[in-house]
């Protein structure tokens, strides 16, 4: 089983980019996409970043084979309501949210009786919209598929067969198994990013344009990351909230142990934890997960 018709729904970062993968390295695939956003259709329709851009979300999937959801996580059940009616029998419904329990409940509650198979591209850059998508950005990257337990091994096999011909990895795991890695490797990264930026431009006594100017040690990679999309985030954090709380109260902790260590002046345990977390970076990179370029190799794929 391979899907041949693939309905995209939501044409931003992540939906824009799968239509174009698919355009560059599956050209038997037939693609259509529609966006609640009219003017996100109408600029998805001059990229051509799907086949065909439909009016309606039911006219996207109603010969589609295998639907993908590329909103917000917090939009995935409404989204998908709205084309309920119209789906095809034996229609795959998937998904890329970035949290994986929340979005399967959500998915299923409004799709009685469908295949849903959740996943989650691990790629994406702090972009959003119908101009951020393009091709190259699964290459290399990690797809993580959800299946519910007693979903059917052919459509995951199928929906692996057609993340890998987006050239990326694919590994299956537990929906909450999901939630409590991503929430080490990604939300957590976010929160922190986000709390330090914020606290930055809030200190009395250093300016703005100090904080502007001087930001190369280190702040600047930390604000890339703070300028992800809000409602992305939003939802991210809402829908998984305990993997959240959990990894965050580990972090304080272990924050906790350097502050103690910078107070009483410990510089071997500093220096100890320093090297261990730089070996962890040469390993991101050894698995071809990062680039050592200086600017990560960004520029090269026209989204610096
Ligand atoms: P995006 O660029 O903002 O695109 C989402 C699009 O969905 C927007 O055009 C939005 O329109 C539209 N939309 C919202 N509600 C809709 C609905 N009910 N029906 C149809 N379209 C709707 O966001 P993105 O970065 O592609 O993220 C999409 C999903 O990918 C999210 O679930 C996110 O968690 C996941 N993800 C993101 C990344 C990343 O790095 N960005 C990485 C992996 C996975 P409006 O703008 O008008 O709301």
């Amino acid at each position: 089983m391979t899907f041949e018709r693939v309905a995209i729904i939501g044409l931003g970062l992540l939906g824009g980019s799968i239509g174009l993968a698919v355009k560059a390295h599956l050209p038997g695939v037939r693609t259509t996409g529609y966006d609640a956003d009219p003017q996100t259709r109408e600029r998805a329709a001059e990229r051509g970043l799907v086949g065909e851009v439909c009016p309606t979300a039911a006219d996207a999937v109603r010969d589609a084979q295998l639907v993908i959801l590329c909103v917000p996580v917090g939009a995935m059940g409404e989204a998908a309501a709205e084309f309920a009616g119209a789906l095809p029998a034996g229609a795959v419904v998937s998904d890329v949210g970035s949290s994986k329990e929340g979005v399967a409940a959500a998915l299923t509650a409004a799709l009685p009786g469908v295949a849903v198979i959740p996943a989650h591209p691990v790629a994406g850059t702090e972009r959003s919209g119908p101009d951020a998508g393009f091709a190259s950005l699964f290459q290399q990257r990690w797809c993580i598929i959800t299946p519910p337990e007693g979903a059917d091994p052919d459509q995951i096999a199928a929906l692996a067969v057609f993340w890998e011909g987006l050239g990326a990895r694919v590994e299956a795991m537990s929906a909450s198994h999901h939630d409590m890695v991503l929430a080490v490797t990604s939300h957590l990264p976010h929160l922190i990013a986000y709390t330090i930026v914020g606290t930055a431009s809030d200190l009395e006594g250093v300016t703005q344009g100090e904080v502007i100017k001087y930001s190369a040690g280190g702040f600047r990679d930390f604000t890339r990351i703070a300028a992800s999309d809000p409602t992305m985030w939003r939802d991210v954090f809402l829908t998984n909230k305990d993997a959240v709380l959990a990894m965050l109260q580990r972090f304080t902790e272990d924050l906790t142990v350097l502050q103690r260590a910078i107070r009483v002046g410990d510089g071997e345990q500093l220096f100890e934890h320093f090297a261990r977390t730089r070996d962890i970076r040469r390993s991101i990179i050894e698995e071809g997960q990062d680039d050592n370029r200086p600017d990560f190799g960004r520029s090269d794929h026209g989204n610096s």
